[in-house]
C-alpha cells in the first residue's frame, strides 16, 4: 500500500481524547492505523519527533476574495496560505465581488476550490441578497449547491425583524447563521476601541457595546427562533457573558474568537500600524482575558482566523482611511499555542477548538484521527522558534501585525486526504 507513515510524535485526537505517543499511518486517503508500533510498509515515512500530530486544523471564517478582489487574495493562494498554517479546510465568507448571495456562485467558488486550492473549501452564503440586510437569500438552493452556512459578514442585520426570519428560515435547511455584531450606529466612524488608547490617538472609538447589543439581540431571536445562532469573532467581556448565560438557558448558540482577540489589545494600535485595524477592534486587556477565559471553559467554541487579505496601497493609508483586517492562516498556531504555554488551554482542547468544534459548527468531517476518516492531518512542531516573514508566506497580502516577528510554534506538514500538501522544508506541494 502506497501511503505515509507519520512517525513518533504525540498523538493529539480531540474527538476520541487520545493523547499519547505513536504514529499515523494513512493511504487511500483516509487514516489506516494510529498506534505506538506502526511498520512503514513501504510508505513515505515523516518524522514528528517532539512534534503533534492532530486533525487538520479547521477555519470556519476567512476571506478568499475571489471572484472580485484577486490582486488580495485568491482561492488558489489562500488555500495555499491555509495548508501552509495548518488548515485542511477553511470556510469563506460571502463579501466577495460579486457576492455569493446565488447557487451559481457558490458553485463556482466550488469549482475553483477543487481545481486550485489544495485546502478544502466551504463556502458560506449570504444571508441577504447582496448583503444589504433587507432581503433574505434563496437559502434552500444556496445549501443545495453546497453552503455550508449563512453570513452577511462585515455586515450586521440591522432589522431585527429581517434577522428573526433569517434565523426562522435557517432552521428549514438545517444550516448555522453566522453573525457580525456591530451596531452600525453605534460604531460610527470608530476605527479603534473606545477607551484610554482612542483618547490617546485621537481616533473615532468604536465601543464593546456596539458589539454586545446585537450579541444580546441575536441571543434573543435565537431563543425565540430554536435557530443555530453562531457568533463570528467575539471580542468583548460583555459579548463572552452573554453568550455563557444564554448556552445556560438552553439557546442554540455557537461562537468563535480569532487569534489577534486572544492575544493583542488596543495598545498594538498605539503605533498607528494599519495592520492592527479590525472589525471587531482589539479590545482591552480585561476583554482579552475574558475571551481567553470563554475559550478554555468553552463558552466560546472555536478559533476562528477572519483571515482577511489586503493590497498594500490599501493599508498605506490613513488610520481612519484603511479597510479592516489582517491576514491569519500562517500565523494561527503559533499565536494560539500561547495558551497552551500560559496553561490556560492543554493541548488536546486547543485542537479541539481549531479542528473539532469549527467542523461540527459547519456539519463537516474534520477533527478526528480515527482510522476510516478522511485523513486531513497537520503535524506541529510546538517549541519551533521561526520569524514570520509574509513576503515568504502563501497570502498574496502581507497584511499583518506579526510580520518580522519572532514566533514560537510551526507546522511542520499537512496532509489533506492522505496527500502531504505542505511541509515546512519543501513548501506547499500540491496541486
Ligand atoms: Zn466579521
Amino acid at each position: 500500500m502506497s501511503g505515509l507513515l507519520i512517525r513518533g510524535g504525540r498523538i493529539l485526537d480531540p474527538t476520541s481524547g487520545r493523547d499519547e505517543p505513536g504514529s499515523v499511518l494513512v493511504g487511500d486517503g483516509r487514516i489506516q492505523a494510529v498506534g505506538p508500533d506502526l511498520d512503514a510498509q513501504g510508505a513515505e515515512v515523516i518524522d514528528a519527533q517532539g512534534a503533534w500530530i492532530a486533525p487538520g486544523f479547521v477555519d470556519m471564517h476567512c476571506h478568499l476574495r475571489e471572484p472580485g478582489q484577486e490582486y488580495k487574495e485568491d482561492i488558489a493562494s489562500g488555500g495555499r496560505a491555509a495548508v501552509a498554517g495548518g488548515f485542511t479546510a477553511v470556510a469563506c465568507m460571502a463579501n466577495t465581488h460579486p457576492v455569493n448571495d446565488d447557487p451559481a456562485m457558490t458553485d463556482y467558488i466550488l469549482d475553483r476550490a477543487l481545481h486550485d486550492s489544495p485546502a478544502k473549501v466551504y463556502p458560506i452564503a449570504a444571508a441577504t441578497q447582496g448583503l444589504e440586510g433587507e432581503v433574505m437569500s434563496e437559502m434552500a438552493a444556496l445549501v443545495k449547491a453546497g453552503a455550508v452556512a449563512f453570513s452577511d459578514d462585515g455586515h450586521t442585520i440591522m432589522d431585527a425583524e429581517v434577522m428573526r426570519r433569517v434565523l426562522e428560515y435557517s432552521r428549514l435547511v438545517g444550516v448555522p447563521i453566522i453573525v457580525h455584531c456591530e451596531d452600525r450606529t453605534l460604531v460610527g466612524n470608530g476605527v479603534v476601541n473606545e477607551g484610554p488608547v482612542s483618547t490617546k490617538l485621537g481616533l473615532p472609538g468604536n465601543p464593546a457595546a456596539a458589539e454586545e447589543v446585537h450579541v444580546v439581540r441575536d441571543l434573543m431571536l435565537a431563543e425565540l427562533t430554536g435557530a443555530h445562532l453562531h457568533i463570528a469573532h467575539v471580542s468583548t467581556a460583555g459579548s463572552v457573558e452573554a453568550v455563557r448565560r444564554a448556552r445556560e438557558r438552553g439557546v442554540n448558540v455557537t461562537a468563535e474568537v480569532t487569534p489577534h482577540h486572544l492575544t493583542l489589545t488596543d495598545e498594538a494600535v498605539l503605533g498607528y500600524d494599519t495592520n492592527t485595524k479590525v472589525a471587531p477592534p482589539l479590545r482591552s486587556a480585561a476583554d482579552v482575558a475574558a475571551c481567553r477565559a470563554g475559550l478554555a471553559d468553552g463558552t466560546l467554541d472555536a478559533i476562528a482566523t477572519d483571515h482577511a487579505p489586503h493590497a498594500q496601497h490599501e493599508k498605506e493609508q490613513e488610520f481612519t482611511e484603511a479597510p479592516s483586517g489582517m491576514i491569519g492562516f500562517e500565523t494561527a498556531a503559533a499565536v494560539v499555542l500561547d495558551l497552551v504555554r500560559k496553561e490556560e488551554l492543554t493541548p488536546l482542547e486547543l485542537m479541539r477548538r481549531i479542528s473539532a468544534n469549527p467542523a461540527r459548527i459547519l456539519g463537516k468531517p474534520g477533527g478526528s484521527l480515527a482510522v476510516g476518516e478522511p485523513a486531513d492531518v497537520v503535524v506541529l512542531d510546538p517549541d519551533q522558534r521561526w520569524t514570520y516573514d509574509p513576503a515568504k508566506g502563501y497570502s498574496k497580502s502581507s497584511n499583518s501585525p506579526w510580520a518580522g516577528e519572532k514566533l514560537t510554534g510551526r507546522v511542520v506538514a499537512t496532509l489533506v486526504d492522505g496527500r502531504l500538501v505542505y511541509h515546512v522544508d519543501r513548501g506547499v506541494l500540491v496541486p
